[in-house]
């Protein structure tokens, strides 16, 4: 919020990533100042020197590191002097006038994402995303009859990464909007946040996938009262029905059939700023346009009626302005007319509802973080011992997905050596977790696109190595 005030542009990092992870962020967003929390000031200011920003750029939010000279070590300085406390000089900042056409696309954040294809790219969220989309949601909760009595007795645990669009359309745009409370959980621990929960009186859960699983098995879940939960929400990846009905069974024990919890599925992209269909099968929100599309011909397939399944387009004035500086890509994904591509397979129901079966895109997600496999591609093909190389994303028995490298190697490299290779670069969910497989060549198609699928499912039953 500071950075807006104050008329910049927000991005956001993982604060577990590398120091070469970032570096890359600070490069490709050209940012001109960072902040870092204690615990990532060590990642920063060696992101920094990777990326040529200059040390008097990184600042610390604590003053906890201050050595005794009153500065803080690692070089970095403390975050105060960004802050004016001369009041005239105060007054004379004004909050800048968002009402017109030209303020409202006006970018407010780059939240980084691959996308269909390639490498992380920043994806230009303007203030009139936020608020288009804050309003989308709104509208589906003010209706309910409760509403005001709700929203003034709700609280919420703020656990998901505000560098991620699911986390701000949430705890920034929408709570601060309907004035709701949130406590910020500066680290996500299940047991902690149960124990919150309980403490807090939480009344709306915004879940990702792994913790639904956990809220679904963990044996400790009973030991917490949860009773004032009336709102169960997840997204960011798939969830099955299965997980979703344990959920719901568990919480709803001992509840009257009025206080029934239903788990609303929410599908949405950073590119498409969270938009909610109820359940894995639902309506656009209020204000959008969606339609099911031939993947190859672009032809619109919707009107063949239902079932008929294609990749999903979707257009409203949550969809992204496009990528930071990359006209190329920004083309390939947005079409002139304002439809978003989102490389996610659907059909229309029966009842008119769309459905979300698969992904064609290459993105791989792991406990509902984004994985490139270009980015991880373009890693393991610096290791002089791989000669070429593809990753693809494995089923795991739990629902979630395991990235896996099929290496062509040129000399001698085992599974165990490619695996650290990965690990000591990046952060932990990009780990390499789905094994390695050797093979003698990359299947791919005649422009030299990776067959992906197709390795897919050809080792879809083994385990790696080979
Ligand atoms: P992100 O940009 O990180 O939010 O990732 C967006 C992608 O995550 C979507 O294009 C889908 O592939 C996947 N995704 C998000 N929510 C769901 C969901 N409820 N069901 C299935 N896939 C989802």
């Amino acid at each position: 919020m500071g950075t807006l005030f104050a008329g910049g542009i927000f991005t956001g990092a993982n604060p577990s990533y590398t120091a070469q992870e970032l570096a890359y962020q600070l490069r490709d967003s050209e940012a001109a100042l960072l902040l870092c929390h204690t615990s990532s000031i060590e990642t920063g200011v060696q992101a920094a020197k990777m990326s040529g920003l200059d040390l008097s750029r990184v600042f610390v939010f604590d003053d906890s590191i201050l050595d005794g000279a009153g500065t803080p070590t690692h070089g970095a300085g403390y975050w105060s002097r960004l802050v004016s406390y001369d009041l005239k000089k105060a007054e004379l900042f004004a909050w800048p006038d968002l009402t017109g056409p030209e303020e409202w696309n006006t970018t407010l954040a780059l939240n980084y994402s691959s996308g269909t294809t390639g490498l992380p790219k920043g994806v230009e969220v303007t203030h009139l995303n936020y608020i288009a989309n804050t309003l989308q949601t709104s509208q589906t909760v003010q209706n309910h009859p409760d509403y005001e009595k709700r929203r003034l007795n709700s609280a919420s645990l703020a656990y998901l990464p505000l560098y991620h669009a699911y986390g701000q359309t949430v705890y920034i745009a929408l709570y601060f909007h309907q004035e709701r409370t949130a406590y910020v959980m500066p680290k996500f621990d299940f047991i902690k946040m149960l124990e919150y929960s309980e403490r807090f009186k939480v009344s709306d859960m915004n879940l990702v996938p792994p913790i639904a699983v956990a809220l679904a098995k963990h044996p400790d879940v009973e030991k917490y009262d949860l009773s004032n939960v009336s709102f169960l929400g997840c997204g960011a990846a798939p969830l099955s029905r299965e997980i979703a009905e344990q959920v719901e069974n568990r919480l709803n024990k001992n509840r009257k059939d009025e206080d029934r919890l239903n788990l609303r599925q929410g599908w949405g992209m950073t590119e498409w700023v969270t938009s909610a269909y109820n359940a894995c099968e639902g309506e656009p929100n209020a204000n959008c346009e969606a339609m099911i599309v031939n993947e190859i011909t672009g032809e619109e397939i919707t009107a063949r009626g239902p079932g008929a399944k294609g990749e999903l387009w979707c257009r409203g004035e949550n969809v992204m302005k496009g990528y930071w500086r990359n006209p190329k890509a920004t083309a390939e994904t947005l079409t002139p007319d304002g439809w978003l591509k989102s490389g996610d397979i659907a059909y229309v129901s029966e009842q008119g509802q769309f459905v979300i079966v698969d992904r064609i895109k290459e993105l791989i997600k792991v406990k509902g973080h984004q994985v490139a496999p270009a980015e991880l591609e373009a890693l393991l093909l610096e290791h002089p011992a791989i000669a070429d190389v593809a990753v693809v994303g494995m089923s795991t028995p739990d629902g979630d997905e395991a990235p896996r490298a099929f290496v062509v190697s040129q000399g001698k490299v085992d599974e165990k050596e490619v695996k650290d290779f990965v690990a000591s670069r990046v952060v932990r969910y990009k780990h390499l977790t789905g094994g390695v497989t050797f093979v003698n060549e990359i299947p791919k198609n005649p422009s030299g696109k990776i067959l992906r699928r197709q390795l897919k499912d050809r080792y879809k039953d083994t385990t790696s190595a080979g």
